[in-house]
């Protein structure tokens, strides 16, 4: 199918559409294309490997930077985190290391948030906030049993907390502090899970065929989207590309663009 026949339109949110949630300054060109594919009848959707903030608190910040977006095409890592777990047991009791978004996300999805044994996934994302006690206890909750997932995979990134602008040790790192203390392997649910591209678009009605995943990123964006049957799209942004581990999946995507106002000459 031709990109210009594509009827769904999966978009990264840092460094693509704007710079990052804690610097949410929306990018010109995204605005433009965004705009485009709606006058044109397509349909858009976001999916961040963010899994701090809440799939509704990305909502927000998207809206507020013009993106019209609606909740239910807005998906977070901790979203896609709560659906692999729900797909696998809806009932499970979640012990959740986070800042408070993954939470949020997983009792949006129904799933049981608990603090205190037995617990059937341990659940990590970034956590700027987070205790050696909460820590321990994961690492005992997974000694005795419980699955550890990675809320998406970054080994750091930029932000700023409590006032504080630097560079923040991501849920990867603590995950490998769980992974060392446990030898339990961990998860990563997040781009570039594949399952993770195909949840989305099945969620909104599409196959992946007719969908395709733009982002600046080709460890995350572009070896998901493509391992998952999309089409790809890199547009290359000159600085913050987050680490991820690619998993071994192909990197190299169907198009690049300088540009993101590039494919509206394309469509
Ligand atoms: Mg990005």
């Amino acid at each position: 199918m031709a990109l210009s026949e594509k009827k769904l339109w999966v978009f990264d949110v840092d460094n693509t559409l704007i710079r990052d949630v804690e610097h949410p300054h929306p990018f010109d060109d995204a605005l433009q294309l965004w705009d485009y594919l709606l006058e044109t009848g397509r349909d858009v959707a976001a999916l961040t490997n963010v899994g701090r903030l809440s799939a509704r608190t990305i909502n927000h910040v998207l809206k507020v930077a013009g993106f019209k977006l609606d909740l239910d095409h807005t998906f977070s890592a901790g979203a896609a985190a709560a659906a692999y777990i729900h797909n696998r047991n809806p009932s499970a009791r979640c012990f959740v290391i986070s800042e408070g978004g993954a939470t949020e996300d997983f009792i949006a999805r129904g799933l049981e948030v608990v603090n205190n044994p037995p617990v059937d996934y341990v659940a990590v994302g970034a956590d700027r906030g987070l205790t050696f006690p909460r820590l321990n206890f994961a690492a005992k909750m997974i000694r005795d049993g419980a699955k550890l997932i990675c809320i998406s995979g970054s080994r750091d990134y930029p932000g700023i907390y409590l006032g504080i602008e630097d560079i923040y040790i991501g849920e990867r790192s603590i995950v490998a502090a769980l992974e060392d203390a446990t030898d339990v392997e961990s998860v990563i649910v997040g781009k570039p899970l594949p399952e993770i591209l195909l949840e989305t678009t099945k969620a909104l009605g599409y196959s992946p065929n007719e969908a395709v995943m733009v982002g600046d990123n080709p460890a995350s964006d572009i070896a998901g989207g493509k391992a998952a049957g999309l089409t790809t799209v890199l547009v290359r942004r000159p600085d913050n590309i987050v680490p991820f581990d690619s998993q071994g999946l192909d990197q190299s995507p169907d198009h690049t663009v300088e540009s993101l106002a590039d494919i509206i000459k394309m469509l």
